[in-house]
């Protein structure tokens, strides 16, 4: 996609901070950053969101998560992190070309990925459950 931002930087056309590359996938420091050393991992190829990513590249992409969040983990000496990726306005996405964050945390750190919770009428969840499941092939 000639005018995505993300598409210009996986492919080296504008410079960033990159922290890994291969061919499937460029990881950069994100330049609005949760925490120091939060980093974006971009797929190569334009894929918009997760529902549009082909199986192959999933595991080839995945395939990387770990090597990554343990580099980031040891430089910044972080406690934990948040692994996740937005999907669509409603999700929090902002830039339409698929994204992982890694977000190193700290204990009390004042980054938050927290939600209210709710629940489930009696087998509601039983249903739900076999619904999706049904669509999983
Ligand atoms: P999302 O809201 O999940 O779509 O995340 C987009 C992320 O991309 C945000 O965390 C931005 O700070 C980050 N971002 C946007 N433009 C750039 C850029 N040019 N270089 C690095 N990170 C960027
Ligand atoms: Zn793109």
């Amino acid at each position: 996609m000639s005018d995505c931002i993300f598409c210009k930087i996986a492919n080296g056309e504008i410079p960033s901070a990159t922290i890994f590359e291969n061919e499937d996938v460029r990881v950069i420091l994100d330049i609005a950053p949760a925490a120091k050393g939060h980093a974006i991992m971009l797929v190569k190829k334009h894929v918009a969101n997760i529902f549009e990513l082909d199986k192959e590249t999933a595991g080839k992409i995945f395939a990387v998560v770990p090597k990554v969040a343990a580099a980031i983990k040891e430089v910044t000496g972080c406690d934990g992190m948040n692994i996740l990726q937005n999907n669509g306005p409603a999700a929090g996405q902002t830039v339409f070309h698929l994204h992982i964050h890694f977000i190193p945390r700290f204990e009390n750190d004042t980054v938050n990925v927290k939600w209210a919770t709710g629940g489930y009428a009696d087998g509601e969840a039983a249903e739900l459950a076999k619904k999706i499941a049904d669509k999983i092939k």
